[in-house]
């Protein structure tokens, strides 16, 4: 048995969560729109799908730069 080895980066998946701190202020739209989308009561909400691996690093950029730390990743 054993999984195959795979390359850095290939067998995590991430998910992006906005919490209620949200002030919509759309900097994480900004960075990351694939991911974040402000909806129509004006706050963040992110994809329910595993963040696709081409926008993990600006995912992460737009969790670092929300100023109220509503995002988390995980
Ligand atoms: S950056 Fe933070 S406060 Fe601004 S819209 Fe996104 S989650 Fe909300």
């Amino acid at each position: 048995m054993g999984r195959e080895p795979r390359p850095y980066g290939k067998d995590t998946s991430m998910k992006a969560f906005v919490n209620d701190d949200c002030i919509g202020c759309g900097a994480c739209e900004g960075i990351c729109g694939d991911v974040f989308t402000i909806n129509d009561d004006d706050v963040a909400e992110a994809i329910e799908d595993d963040i696709p691996e081409e926008c993990e690093e600006d995912a992460q950029e737009a969790a670092d730069n929300c100023p109220v730390s509503a995002i988390t990743i995980e």
